[in-house]
């Protein structure tokens, strides 16, 4: 049995799809105004992680993501560029991805562009302008805040105080509780600013409709899952409740998800305390995808995570043992049969891997189940016990838990680090008995093999292409 927190009931629940066996799930993606920073790629990676587990457990899994690529933040800089909108979020929309695929991150079965979808918000409003939810002030339109009287359900403020008789107006995208008060669905035009032409005047739409008009295109007026980071909830998440729910007079989303903040170094990420850090810089200092991936689905996705560098280098270390593991694991030539102390800790791993992700995703507690099999199979590998029905058993489960974490990398049969560094010694031998045709001949080796060789002050380095 699955359970999940829900943000809107506050209660850990069991989950059950609304319809047969799909799961219909909206993620919010990125505002696509700068590179996406290890923050962000938490809450991806927790959605992927959340994903794969879903179809793990054996549900087909229908997932949409937006990309926000119209807001406050993009229009300034692309109007400060002379830039089309368009111009402008095409290249941070493919580093977003670069990124996104590196780290290991399955596709969502739609990507949807919120400037593709202007006709659905401006059908929204008009929605909400007929039934009295929305008022037109001034060529914008906002939503009456007093006329849904559940706001504030999600993020479980109660907002009466404010509310009652609001009359002032916010039109940033962004905004706190304290000036909450009846906000824009769509602003009017100004000079200068990139505009849509619609039946609601010229304009262009605010942050949360977008999510609302393409969430209930692509999955229905009703769905299972909404899940994006925490700073979603308030505003973004609570208006959007109020803008579908106003307008279909339906209940939304059945579970709200939120995965927590993410410090690094302790700290809130800023560019100002050298602590904001960005995937694609952490790879080019030489940290491997698959360690910075290990990292940010280590915590809980309801507990905060500090992001260090001794962690990402704890993390890198992790995932070369696995991936050694599993190579190991493969390059065995077991005989025939099987032993029943393995196929019961192929049994517990499985039981335990499963009851711990069933757990609202504990993913540190799948994790130690993961590593006390590895540490169990390596002693049954030293003493020879392996016979090849285990054999095939174990790398079936490391194949299993793999499709759910992605940690353990490719298989690259045939040398482990151990193989190397014996042929990385054998050559600095022959060089330094002037056998050059022999070190020439290793280094090409290596070379096939994909590693990389570095002379450094501290001898010879070493790294996998
Ligand atoms: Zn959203």
């Amino acid at each position: 049995m699955f359970k999940l927190y829900n943000t809107l009931t506050r209660q850990v629940e069991e989950f059950q799809p609304l319809t047969d066996n799909t799961v219909r799930m909206y993620i919010c993606g990125p505002t696509v105004y700068d590179f996406a920073h290890i923050g962000n790629f938490r809450t991806f990676l927790f959605g992927d992680l959340l994903r794969r587990y879903l179809k793990y457990k054996g549900y087909k899994v229908h997932h949409v993501m937006n990309i926000t690529d119209v807001d406050d933040k993009i229009i300034q800089r692309a109007v400060a560029l002379k830039m089309t909108l368009r111009e402008y979020t095409d290249q941070y929309t493919d580093l977003f991805f670069q990124d996104f695929d590196a780290l290991g991150a399955e596709r969502p079965e739609e990507v949807l562009r919120a400037t593709d979808h202007i006709n659905e918000m401006v059908e929204i409003v008009q929605r909400l302008t007929a039934n009295g939810h929305a008022y037109e002030s001034e060529g914008s339109t906002y939503f009456r805040i007093n006329s849904f009287p559940t706001y504030g359900r999600l993020s479980n403020m109660n907002f009466e105080g404010n509310v009652a008789g609001a009359s002032e107006r916010v039109d940033a995208d962004e905004y706190d509780k304290e000036s909450v008060r009846d906000f824009v669905l769509w602003k009017a035009a100004k000079p200068d600013e990139p505009s849509w032409e619609t039946t609601i005047g010229t304009g262009r739409p605010g942050w949360h409709i977008e999510c609302s008009a393409m969430s209930m295109k692509a999955l229905g007026e009703t769905f299972d899952i909404h899940a994006g980071g925490i700073d979603l909830v308030f505003p973004h998440h609570e208006n959007e409740i109020a803008q579908s729910e106003g307008a279909t007079g339906k209940s939304f989303v059945k579970y709200w998800v939120h995965s927590e903040f993410l410090l690094a170094e302790g700290q809130k990420m800023s560019k100002k305390l050298g602590n904001f850090y960005v995937v694609r810089d952490l790879i080019e200092q030489g940290h491997t995808p698959r360690a910075i991936r290990y990292l940010l689905l280590s915590a809980q996705h309801l507990k905060q995570f500090n992001f260090t560098m001794d962690g990402l280098k704890g993390a890198e270390t992790v995932v070369a043992r696995l991936n050694d593991f599993k190579v190991r694991l493969h390059e065995l030539t077991p005989e025939a049969g099987e032993t029943a102390a393995l196929g019961e800790l192929v049994w517990r791993t499985r039981k335990d891997f499963e009851t711990a992700l069933d757990d609202d995703l504990n993913v540190p507690a799948a994790l130690g189940a993961l590593h006390d099999f590895v540490r169990e199979t390596n002693s049954a590998i030293a003493a020879s016990t392996i016979k090849a029905s285990d054999q095939k058993a174990l790398i079936e489960l490391v194949d299993c838990i793999d499709s759910v974490f992605g940690i353990f990398g490719e298989l690259k049969k045939g040398f482990l680090d151990a193989d190397i560094q014996a042929l990385i010694d054998e050559r600095q031998a022959a060089r330094k008995a002037k056998n050059f045709a022999r070190s020439d001949e290793i280094r090409n080796q290596l070379t096939e093999m994909g590693i990389v060789l570095e002379d450094t002050k501290e001898g010879v380095r070493w790294k996998r292409k």
